[in-house]
């Protein structure tokens, strides 16, 4: 077993001042539990589990950890927490209806590649929302959201297609695992190697690979990302896009499912968002969200639109960690 704290410092050592978006990949819980000592000193505030002595301490802002069955969420266990973090726990309410906001988003046939969902808060790792896989094979994600990151309702939606982004590009349909980076001839993500027809692999062999090895040198120092994304920026939806292909396809996604309208123009930006529109089954899923989050143009109802603008939340500005091909602690 790693040692989380010691990851944890270790990554943040390694990040850069505004690069850090992605800075821990384990939420594991066999990785994070500690036995508090202390006793329960509110038994009223935990009403549906008495005795949480025994939960386990997380050291990333874990609240709750939901296991996914079908159309429902289960918990599977509290995390010890105190303060306003024992009212967001006890705010089960808010955690049904950030379930329910997640399958608007992502439909019953992508939802069998994950099986957990955990409400935590985001301000340990600054992020709004992450994914990481829970089976090294990559059949199946869990996906977090930061509960005290909630209050805008669009900014929410986008972090949640942006995350679906991920495990849309990183399930093992598009990735196999199993092959090394030594032997991969294709794009290798971080988790495996992609497969020839993957979107990852088409986005990075497409739209990236020309520019690969400034790319390798530039990735690492703050000062040399700006300067690339300077560069390249017409090749990007956003600044974020271009930490590396893992956040670029999601953020490309999550372009292409917001924007009002379809593709503008012929930068490769928008080549990558014309990618999306060559397959029909993303196509279905842009139907899918835009209809569930109330889009105008398809909205007969008066509920009101939570479809967020493209590239609208708050760190569209930044970069993430390179080294990391998905959020898993996304800024
Ligand atoms: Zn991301």
């Amino acid at each position: 077993m790693k040692n989380i704290k010691l990851v944890f410092t270790f990554a943040i050592l390694l990040s850069f001042v505004t690069f850090n978006s992605c800075n821990t990949e384990e939420i594991d819980d066999g990785l994070t539990t500690t036995v508090n000592p202390d006793t329960n000193s509110n038994p009223g505030d935990t009403t549906d589990n008495p005795d949480n002595t025994n939960n386990p301490t997380g050291s990333d802002g874990e609240i709750t950890l939901y296991t996914i069955h079908g159309e429902n969420i289960i918990k599977k266990q509290d995390y010890k927490v105190t303060g306003q973090d024992l009212a967001y726990q006890q705010d089960t309410k808010k955690h049904q209806e950030l379930w329910s906001l997640t399958k608007k988003i992502i439909p019953a046939n992508y939802r069998t590649k994950m099986n957990e969902f955990l409400i935590y808060n985001g301000d340990v790792s600054g992020s709004s929302g992450f994914v990481i896989e829970t089976k090294s094979d990559l059949s199946k994600w869990q996906m977090g959201v930061a509960i005290n990151f909630t209050n805008d309702q669009k900014e929410l939606a986008y972090t949640i297609i942006h995350e679906f982004g991920h495990i849309l590009t990183l399930n093992n349909d598009q990735v196999d695992a199993i092959i090394n980076e030594a032997n991969c001839s294709n794009y290798y993500t971080g988790e495996g190697c992609s497969k020839t027809a993957s979107y990852i692999n088409k986005l990075q062999s497409n739209y990236w690979a020309d520019i690969w090895e400034e790319f390798i040198k530039a990735k690492d120092t703050e000062t040399a990302m700006e300067s690339f994304y300077t560069k390249y920026s017409s090749r990007y939806v956003t600044q974020y896009a271009s930490t590396n292909p893992g956040e670029d396809i999601a953020e490309v996604f999550a372009t292409f499912v917001t924007r009002n309208g379809g593709v503008n123009g012929s930068s490769i930006a928008e080549q990558k968002i014309q990618l999306m529109y060559n397959h029909n089954e993303l196509i279905e899923l842009r139907n899918y969200i835009r209809n569930n989050l109330g889009a105008s143009s398809t909205s007969r109802s008066n509920k009101k639109s939570i479809l967020p603008a493209p590239g609208s939340w708050k760190k569209a500005n930044t970069f993430g960690n390179p080294n990391k091909s998905h959020c898993s602690h996304k800024k």
